[in-house]
């Protein structure tokens, strides 16, 4: 019985934080990890959305939130604390709170104010939560440090300036900490999730429909059937942090269903 339980629920016993839980991508993996037996604290600027989110989960024993900007360092650094004092540890940091970037992407007409917003949230959000995930991690000598990346890490799709290097960016930083973390038995990896409908999703591509993005994914060759769901990427996620991932460090998984190889840009 105990071994079909551990099959089961794949993050038993362990304690994960997830940036921008409370929409999206982010709430999906807070329901999946919950699922899988994880104690989660979300951390988002979206307070009731995220506290609504963790009472419907479970108790806060299980499932909690805490405010959290990850532009601010203390804020950071305050979440991390708190799923340390509140769960006893910290195995998965999942650095997931994205923004878009101005739905236009001319660059003459870009914004100096949009990229260095853009920035924050995406890179040194990220790097702040690794840098304080990776404050107890090292102790603890293992963990898992996740990032959402996006499509455009690979490809351009000719959206915002500042949303395409910053997920860029953000792999680079997947891969330097993967080397310079592994020594400590914290794994660090990124997702590269293509079109999903979220709000992030709308606001940088102006579509609000599942139903065209199936058609353009359809025009596109991708996958049949390859029509993404934020639970599609809480699943990566989830084979990611668990230990079935133990040999992977400094991958940028796509989860595209093959557009990246197939397309160049986004028609
Ligand atoms: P979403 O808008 O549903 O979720 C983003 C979450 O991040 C929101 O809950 C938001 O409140 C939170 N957030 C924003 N700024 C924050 C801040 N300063 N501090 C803390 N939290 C903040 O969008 P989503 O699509 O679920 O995006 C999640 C991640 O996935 C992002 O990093 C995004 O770039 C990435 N992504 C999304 C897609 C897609 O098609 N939806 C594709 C590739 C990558």
């Amino acid at each position: 019985m105990a071994s079909l339980r551990s099959v089961a629920k794949r993050l038993e016993g362990k304690v994960a934080l997830i940036t921008g839980g409370a929409s999206g991508i982010g709430e999906s993996t807070t329901r999946v990890f919950v699922e899988h037996g994880a104690k989660v604290l979300v951390a988002d600027i979206q307070d009731e959305l995220g506290q609504s989110l963790c009472k419907q989960l479970g108790s806060p024993e299980s499932v909690s939130y805490t405010h959290c900007d990850v532009t601010s360092e203390s804020y950071v650094q305050n979440a991390v604390d708190t799923a340390v004092s509140r769960y006893g540890k910290l195995d998965i940091m999942f650095n997931n709170a994205g923004i878009a970037g101005e739905a236009e992407p001319r660059l003459i007409a870009s914004s100096l104010h949009d990229f260095k917003r853009v920035f924050d949230v995406n890179v040194l959000g990220g790097f702040l939560g690794a840098k304080h995930a990776a404050r107890v991690m090292i102790p603890a000598k293992k963990g898992c440090i996740l990032f959402t990346a996006s499509i455009v890490s690979k490809i351009s799709m000719g959206l915002s300036h500042a949303y395409t290097t910053s997920k860029h960016a953000v792999v680079g930083l997947t891969e330097n900490l993967a080397v310079e973390l592994g020594e400590y038995g914290i794994r660090v990896n990124c997702i590269s999730p293509y079109a999903i409908v979220t709000p992030l999703f709308q606001k940088t591509s102006g579509v609000s429909k599942k139903e065209k993005v199936e058609e353009i994914l359809s025009a596109a060759g991708v996958l049949e059937g390859a029509i993404l769901e934020p639970s599609d990427i809480a699943q990566a996620a989830l084979f990611l942090a668990s230990d079935d991932a133990k040999y992977l460090n400094g991958v940028n998984l796509p989860v595209d269903g093959g557009y990246s190889l197939n397309n160049q840009t986004w028609k």
